[in-house]
């Protein structure tokens, strides 16, 4: 291919690195390996039956034309009745827009929001793909570091200090993927307040608001005033909720004039996203909700092991994770040192070395923001989880691999 031929957004542009790793993973266990994946954030429950059941009836009943863009009426007002229950603020299905997954939810929104030069301010560790979103749009992605002292839930202080007469917007995600930490509600509040005295927007990433733990409680920005309202952009979807991952749907709920915007911006990329995922959407919204609990009470369980068992191996500390489904444990002691001969110098040579001679898949913390940390996702299962853990000890204590 001649120098210069694609775009200089995409050469500049880095790919995901958690579906990277879990394509690595995947190619691995395809080789006959046994491979234990702690690296992509979804559920290993099956979609609820009653969800499918509702496809494949969409399917029967002739559900194969186009939708109206923003989703069917019925869905929008699912959602927007979903977006109430959850968040304590009033949404209208006028305020909401389904999308093929909450990824492209966050797209949308940026691009309905972001002029070319504007910044907009990430709390790390953030998700790896809200930077790249950022300069896709146009925008200018300026990172606001949080520590682990304060379960890494960014200081106001802090993100005060990085607004300049340039900033647009923040983007808020608690339960954070993948600190695994939910922000306490205080802090949102103040938040909250900052945007309102700096006059500034929001896009409030909830996909996980129903994975909390212990009594740590959700709050939503969206709720701290009439200017946050305002100025929110509220996203979930149901891809971890309702173990949903493929079937691709999320959402927004903004104030009208956002929502139509997003619409609009969808009109002309992807139109609505599919009709069967729709039909899957509403039975998963208006359905009965106990498999939520149910997946929820399993991680509950979960997080106690891989926290014990992490902090159980020579050179790694793990805060307890009170949200999501992530564990974010400090590595750093192991760098400088050698680990089965191979010399570890960053979380990227962990990850490589986890991989490569134990067949454990963990995502190194960099593009998250967090050079000292590895992201496990333990949305696998228990037994799992404890071998997977057991060989990250044997190979990082006795240099033993598999
Ligand atoms: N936000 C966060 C924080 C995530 O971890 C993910 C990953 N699934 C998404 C958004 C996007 O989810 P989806 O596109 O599957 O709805
Ligand atoms: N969000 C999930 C993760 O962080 C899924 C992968 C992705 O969408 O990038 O692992």
């Amino acid at each position: 291919m001649e120098e210069g031929y694609l775009s200089l957004r995409v050469r500049e542009l880095a790919p995901s690195a958690t579906q990277a790793m879990n394509m690595r993973a995947k190619k691995l266990k395809a080789e006959g390996n046994d491979v234990i994946s702690f690296s992509v954030g979804e559920p290993d429950f099956k979609t609820p039956k009653h969800i499918q059941e509702a496809a494949k009836k969409a399917i029967d009943d002739g559900w194969h034309a186009y939708t109206p863009n923003a989703g069917t009426p019925e869905l929008r007002q699912a959602i927007a009745e979903a977006l109430t229950r959850d968040t304590g603020a009033e949404y209208t299905a006028a305020q909401v827009v389904a999308s093929t997954g909450a990824k492209f939810s966050i797209y949308l929104s940026l691009l309905a929001l972001l002029n070319k030069g504007e910044e907009v301010i990430i709390p790390a560790p953030y998700w790896v793909s809200y930077p790249e979103m950022v300069r896709l749009c146009g925008g200018k992605p300026v990172v606001v570091h949080s520590s682990e002292k304060e379960a890494f839930a960014v200081s106001p202080a802090a993100l005060e200090a990085a607004i300049t007469d340039r900033t647009k917007l923040v983007i808020l995600n608690s339960p954070s993927n993948p600190t695994g930490q939910v922000y306490p509600a205080r802090t949102i509040e103040k938040i909250g307040d900052l945007l309102e005295k700096r006059k500034l927007w929001c896009i409030s990433d909830e996909i996980y608001n129903h994975f909390i733990f212990g009594d740590h409680g959700h709050k939503s920005v969206a709720t701290v005033s009439e200017y946050c309202r305002e100025h929110t952009i509220t996203v979930n979807g149901c891809s971890k909720t309702y173990a949903m991952t493929g079937w691709r749907l999320g959402w927004i709920g903004a104030p009208a004039r956002v929502a139509k915007a997003i619409d609009d911006l969808q009109s002309q990329t992807t139109s609505n996203p599919a009709a069967i995922t729709q039909a899957a959407g509403i039975a998963a919204l208006k359905g009965p909700q106990d498999c939520v609990l149910e997946m929820v009470a399993e991680f509950d369980k979960r997080r106690f092991i891989i926290h014990d068992m992490l902090n159980d191996i020579d050179g790694v500390v793990c805060s307890m994770p009170s949200g999501a489904f992530y564990a974010l444990p400090n590595v750093s002691a192991l760098f400088g040192g050698t680990i089965a001969g191979v010399k570890v110098e960053c979380s990227n040579d962990l990850c490589n070395v986890l991989l490569d001679k134990a067949h454990i898949a963990a995502v190194p913390g960099e593009p998250f923001g967090a050079p000292n940390h590895i992201r496990m996702s333990f949305a696998t299962d228990a037994g799992s989880i404890e071998e997977g853990c057991r060989r990250f000890k044997n190979l990082v204590e006795k240099g033993e691999g598999v």
